[in-house]
């Protein structure tokens, strides 16, 4: 067994173990392998290992990846910052935005994906500990953003993403109680499913508090270079 397969083994017995410890079943968070500032080849790797979610950060970084690995069965996740100017490439690359924090970007992501393709998967984005540098849209503003953006014809809004600062572990709460919440305000509420949140320091945590999926880069392929961004 090659040490990627092996990471993700672990990774994989360590969502189990905290899906059981919080009487949850095994299935019910997924795993997405983050994988920025990782090459292609590393990708395949772990995709032969069984990985197919992958999600990414910088847009160029991402398009080059999907680009050589365009015969691989990927499921591309947007998980970084979400800039106005460069929703056409996301609409028509990915098959999930996690970073959505306004209704404009929303509606472009809507208009401009196309028409013969699935409709795009959406996650709001909420600051719900209040972090001063943080993307996101106010944990107040989620319910008016999940009734407009839930009637966008090309998107699905699944659910929530959220990063809380390290080790704040009522943040968890507080987002699974907003997700459970706002979900009467969706216009189509079988939709609305996922809960993004948990990284690889603190993902036991975030599945006892109701992630539907954790977003792991560290774990599964070790320490990243430092990247000013
Ligand atoms: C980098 C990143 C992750 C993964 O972080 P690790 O600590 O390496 O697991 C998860 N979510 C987002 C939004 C990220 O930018």
């Amino acid at each position: 067994m090659n040490m990627l397969q092996q990471s993700r083994n672990q990774v994989l017995a360590q969502i189990q173990s905290a899906c059981a410890l919080a009487g949850r079943e095994p299935d019910s968070v997924q795993l997405l392998a983050v994988s920025k500032t990782q090459p292609s080849p590393v990708l395949a790797e772990m995709y032969q290992a069984g990985q197919r979610a992958f999600g990414e950060n910088y847009l160029q970084e991402a398009l080059e990846k999907i680009t050589a690995l365009k015969d691989l069965d990927i499921e591309w996740h947007f998980i970084g910052h979400v800039q106005r100017n460069k929703t056409k490439h996301l609409a028509e690359n990915f098959a999930w935005v996690h970073g959505v924090d306004r209704l404009i970007i929303a509606e472009r992501l809507s208009n401009q994906r196309s028409d013969s393709q699935a409709a795009l998967n959406i996650c709001l984005q909420v600051n719900i500990d209040g972090q001063d540098s943080k993307d996101g849209c106010q944990p107040e503003e989620v319910a008016d953003l999940v009734a407009q953006i839930s009637q966008l014809p090309n998107l699905r809004l699944r659910g929530l993403m959220v990063i809380p600062a390290p080790e704040n572990t009522q943040a968890f709460a507080d987002a699974k109680a907003l997700f459970e919440e706002v979900k009467s305000q969706h216009a189509k509420p079988e939709d609305w499913d996922t809960l993004s949140m948990g990284m690889s320091a603190d993902m036991t945590e975030a599945i006892a508090a109701g992630s539907t999926m954790v977003r792991v880069g560290t774990a599964l392929f070790g320490a990243r270079p430092k990247k000013a961004d």
